[in-house]
């Protein structure tokens, strides 16, 4: 039986196409949705199984990646946002009528990532959204009620779609969050 990752995982990932400038983003609201702007092609898109991300239902993974937060805006119906969890490092700025989450938002000056907004990219109708390039936070999956004996033909599906399983983000976020952090203890050395 085919294990159902994500849709546009599932249906096969599509590629970005050059010099894509970004689109609109739609909760599920069958009136007044709320609308998101964004002027940018996604980077690090990514599968996420991180319990906190926004999954459509039946799904294992969310698809999620970023975007300049400048390059971001709400043009429709911004009152019926909510943070889903302000205590938590990302902001996740959900619709208060149908649960999807349009934006999260990291307001940690002091963070690697601050600069950058999160968003699902699936939200948009546009075509020409870079898909997901690797699988994040693969083994938390079992923390949204996964059995553990089904995480080998989790990640053999996942690299079936080209996708590397990795258990916390990619090699280069990674490096990236590592670098940060060697910057502000004063670690950091050039080769
Ligand atoms: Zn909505
Ligand atoms: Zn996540």
């Amino acid at each position: 039986m085919a294990i159902a990752l994500h849709p546009t995982v599932d249906q096969g990932i599509k590629k970005g196409i050059e010099n894509f400038a970004g689109g609109t983003l739609r909760c599920k609201c069958s009136s007044d949705p709320v609308e998101v702007q964004v002027a940018s092609q996604v980077l690090f898109n990514h599968a996420c199984g991180c319990t906190k991300c926004w999954k459509p239902a039946g799904a294992l993974f969310s698809v999620v990646g970023v975007v300049p937060r400048e390059k971001l805006s709400v043009v429709a119906h911004g009152e019926k946002l909510k943070v889903v969890d302000e205590k938590a490092l990302i902001q996740r700025h959900a619709c208060t009528a149908c649960g999807t989450h349009l934006y999260g938002r990291i307001e940690n000056k002091d963070h690697a990532f601050y600069g950058l907004d999160f968003i699902h990219t699936e939200l948009s109708s546009d075509a020409g959204w870079d898909g997901p390039g690797f699988a994040a936070f693969v083994s938390s999956i079992i923390e949204s009620g996964t059995p553990p004996s089904l995480m080998a033909q989790v990640r053999q599906s996942l690299r079936d779609q080209g996708l590397e399983p990795y258990d916390c983000l990619s090699p280069a976020l990674m490096d990236i969050l590592s670098t940060h952090s060697a910057k502000a203890k004063g670690t950091y050395r050039e080769a």
